[in-house]
């Protein structure tokens, strides 16, 4: 059992530094071409200010987040936090971001509704999401899928994280399935709108599953929700975990970004040839 044991994580390895390797390669041509992914990691910052918490992210979630992915060469990364003017997330910042991280929690009813309204409004012109953990419940999330959010959760739970779409390009380099020694869980029913795919399933010690990674779109952007990252937990040091929102910023970068809000047009003719 134990070599067994040892075989999968040397296996694992093997896969997600393949992927690493070709993803330098690709950095390369778009460090010549100038065609960068910005990204914008925000987080709320208020848990990592106290024990225990500061304890396991001294520089905030969002400074573990943008310190993993700075080993990806294809990324421009800037982070944000709650305390911000405007939560960080003004006109300007928006437009310069081609995938918005996000992380929210103690403070979702005090985010502002207009900074809100603005992040879905440039979702739907193409800029990427990815949410993580809590930030299920933030207005962004709500304003976008729609549906209440609502979940079962309990602390203090161990996950095993089983991939459920391994053909989809945020599975890439991603074992058939991880565990996380300590997570909060979070249970089924989660109302969501029905996923794009659902790439991976969560199932806890006590005995719940979840949908823990799904996608979605809404207008032209992309979306990821990924629920593994509760603060209490080191859970953003985890090789897997950190590959996996890698390949979500990848996959969520905009296919197309609309310039305007999305809007009804009315057609003043249309000429048959
Ligand atoms: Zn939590």
């Amino acid at each position: 059992k134990v070599y067994g044991g040892i075989f999968l994580y040397l296996d694992n390895r093997k896969q997600m530094n393949y992927t690493e390797e070709n993803r330098r390669k690709t950095a390369y041509f778009a460090r010549k071409r100038g065609n960068m992914i910005r990204v914008t990691v925000w987080n709320e910052y208020l848990h990592e200010k106290e024990e225990p918490v500061r304890h396991i992210y001294p520089n905030g979630i969002h400074g573990c987040i943008k310190e993993f992915l700075q080993t990806d060469e294809e990324l421009v990364i800037k982070t944000a936090t709650f305390e911000m003017p405007e939560h960080g997330l003004t006109e300007e910042v928006l437009k310069q971001t081609d995938v918005l991280i996000f992380w929210s929690h103690m403070r979702q009813n005090e985010f502002s509704d207009e900074v809100a309204a603005r992040v879905c409004s440039h979702v739907r012109q193409g800029m990427g999401l990815v949410a993580l953990h809590s930030a299920h419940f933030s207005k962004i999330m709500k304003g976008l899928l729609g549906t209440s959010m609502t979940l079962r959760w309990k602390h203090g739970e161990s996950e095993r994280v089983f991939c459920t779409a391994p053909y989809h390009p945020i599975a890439e380099g991603i074992p058939e399935r991880f565990d996380i020694p300590k997570e909060e869980m979070y249970g089924e029913y989660f109302d969501i709108p029905k996923p794009d795919d659902v790439i991976f399933t969560g199932w806890f010690s006590c005995g719940e599953v979840f949908r823990s990674g799904c996608t979605f779109h809404s207008g032209y952007g992309k979306i990821f929700y990924f629920q593994p990252g509760h603060e209490e937990y080191p859970v953003y040091y985890i090789p897997e975990v950190q590959k996996i929102i890698k390949n979500a910023v990848h996959w969520c970068k905009p296919s197309v970004r609309k310039t305007s809000q999305l809007d009804c047009a009315e057609v003043k003719e249309v000429t048959l040839p």
